[in-house]
């Protein structure tokens, strides 16, 4: 497999990384997980923002264009034949002896590889389980940075408790999973949280919002709380490599037992449809 280091595509065993590099100590990195479908990037300015605007709220220069974002991106899929996969990219802070002050005059580490990958139909179809338990995480989740433990903790919770994904709340209010945003149906309308400093804004929620408006679907980017999940109401969830799954049960803090409803069907048929 070749992987991107630095500024240039290697075979994986020769890429060996920096010891000092702040990614590796403090998580001090930023990343995105970008789709191919059919040897083609999805949503890739999208992703090019995102990265820019979480690298800019951490005070990292952003040394990539949105060109190079792209060439890399391209590069990967081809050299190593990607037809429906992602590319995983990554850039940290840069390297110096650990410290937890960091130097202004550093130069970030790129590192970035694709993977083979297919569409989850089965979940797309049958829909996954949740597992709801409190939000632990910091308050700055709304940027895409590497350091994921509270999400790695929460994901292994769930999986534990035979979940596939957590469902996280702060008090009652729901705000995302540990790798997914979460969309409730009530009543025909769809409740998402907003794109504020609780959740990481999704790539897959922004098309979701967009779909809905196409199909006129009331979508609110409202919070809604644990207590007005029913089992008469559809939820899914929503994440790049996942597209939009349903809901079908959760269980931790409330058990509810769902199922995957019209408007999820309809929004799923609709991303189905988008020119990719
Ligand atoms: N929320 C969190 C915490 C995530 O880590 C992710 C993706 O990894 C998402 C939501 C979904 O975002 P996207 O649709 O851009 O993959």
């Amino acid at each position: 497999r070749y992987v991107w280091l630095h500024d240039k595509m290697i075979k994986e065993e020769d890429a060996h990384l920096p010891f000092f590099d702040r990614g590796y100590y403090f998580g001090d990195g930023v990343y995105e997980v970008i789709r191919i479908y059919s040897g083609k990037p999805f949503m890739l300015t999208a992703h090019w923002k995102r990265l820019e605007r979480s690298a800019s709220e951490i005070n990292i220069e952003m040394t990539v264009t949105k060109q190079a974002f792209s060439d890399i991106i391209f590069q990967l899929k081809e050299k190593n034949e990607i037809h429906n996969g992602y590319v995983y990219f990554q850039m940290t802070r840069g390297i110096e002896e650990r410290q937890h002050l960091y130097s202004n005059d550093l130069s970030p580490v790129i590192t970035a590889f694709a993977k083979e990958s297919d569409i989850p139909l089965d979940k797309q179809k049958h829909g996954v389980s949740l597992w709801a338990m409190e939000d632990i995480r910091w308050l700055r989740c709304d940027i895409k940075t590497i350091h994921l433990l509270a999400n790695v903790m929460a994901k292994n919770t769930a999986f534990t408790h035979g979940a596939e994904e957590a469902l996280l709340h702060r008090g009652n209010t729901v705000t995302e999973g540990a790798s997914t945003n979460i969309f409730l149906v009530k009543n025909g309308v769809i409740y998402t949280h907003p794109a504020d400093n609780y959740i990481l804004n999704g790539i897959t929620r922004q098309v979701v919002i967009e779909l809905a408006k196409e199909n006129r679907f009331p979508l609110k980017e409202t919070p809604f709380s644990l207590i007005d999940i029913s089992e008469n109401d559809e939820m899914f969830i929503t994440s790049t490599t996942l597209e939009i799954v349903p809901v079908t049960c959760i269980r931790g803090s409330i058990e509810v037992t769902l199922q995957p409803g019209i408007v999820t069907r309809k929004l799923q048929a609709a991303f189905q449809a988008r020119e990719k």
